[in-house]
């Protein structure tokens, strides 16, 4: 089985992909499975990108194309949720009033977008900024939101600040930033919580998956075992994006098995 659990579609702010595209685009790449992961960053800085969540018009439109898809694909509707240590419980706030309207996820990824109000993202944010400086803050913020946070199911992109490096080797090294990846994955696993492979870092002309396979096998090593495999596609040609070799990189470093998860539960598929 092949499950995209990193998908965009036009509910995130930073797509304009109709929904039921990225479904014909699942279908096509012969995915059984699927979970919609749009974002919700409560206080994104940037005026000209709104990802804020319609959770209603999202789970109404996720459940018309269940039923419409159903004997053919299995769609899951999850959300990716920005994290800020400032926001304190704004977001558990969100997901309980969310409930209380009948509208669950079946799967949470907690990610970090931006590093101390600014998003990589921007080229402006590396206006005077060291890279590996950089990396360790952004790792620094990452530890602080899994302290604080226990409303997601996995941590996304767990690199994802290497992506946007702008000169130089856009490559992670775990040796330069041992201490903090440990204390992040460690952390990570004793809270239950898994992390993602996400092949956006492959899009992103990367050599290597998001996180890279030395992070991806300290996290086996240190015990951790919940991982799910997504390609953080925002247009329709980026689904289901080599997850066939993301599987193989979880092999090569240790893993037998991927998660999926249904009402925020994990469920084992061999790899
Ligand atoms: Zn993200
Ligand atoms: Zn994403």
């Amino acid at each position: 089985m092949t499950a995209d659990y990193h998908l965009h579609s036009c509910f995130s702010g930073d797509s304009e992909t109709p929904t039921e595209e990225v479904v014909r685009s699942g279908l096509e790449k012969g995915l059984s499975l699927l979970c919609l992961t749009e974002h919700f960053d409560p206080d994104y800085p940037y005026a000209d990108v709104c990802m804020d969540l319609d959770a209603p018009a999202y789970f109404a439109e996720a459940r018309r194309l269940q039923a419409l898809y159903e004997s053919r694909i299995e769609i899951r509707v999850g959300a990716e949720l920005g994290l800020q240590p400032r926001l304190g419980t704004f977001l558990d706030s969100w997901l309980e009033r969310n409930m209380a309207e009948g509208l669950s996820f079946d799967f949470l990824i907690g990610s970090t977008h931006l590093v101390d109000g600014t998003d990589p993202y921007y080229p402006e944010f590396w206006n005077g900024r060291e890279p590996e400086a950089s990396v360790g803050r952004f790792l620094d913020i990452t530890l602080e939101n899994v302290r604080a946070f226990d409303c997601f199911d996995v941590y996304g992109h767990l690199d994802y600040i290497v992506r946007y490096i702008p000169d130089g080797e856009r490559r992670f090294s775990y040796s330069s930033h041992r201490d903090q990846v440990d204390a992040i994955l460690k952390l990570l696993i004793e809270k239950g919580k898994g992390i993602e492979i996400n092949t956006g870092g492959w899009k992103a002309g990367l050599s290597e998956p998001n996180p890279c396979g030395e992070v991806l096998r300290r996290y086996r090593e240190l015990g951790g075992e919940i991982i799910t495999t997504g390609s953080d596609a925002h247009t329709p040609e980026y689904t289901g994006f080599r997850l066939e070799d993301a599987k193989e990189v979880l092999r090569s470093c240790g893993f037998r098995y991927f998660t999926i998860f249904r009402e925020r539960k994990p469920e084992f598929i061999k790899l």
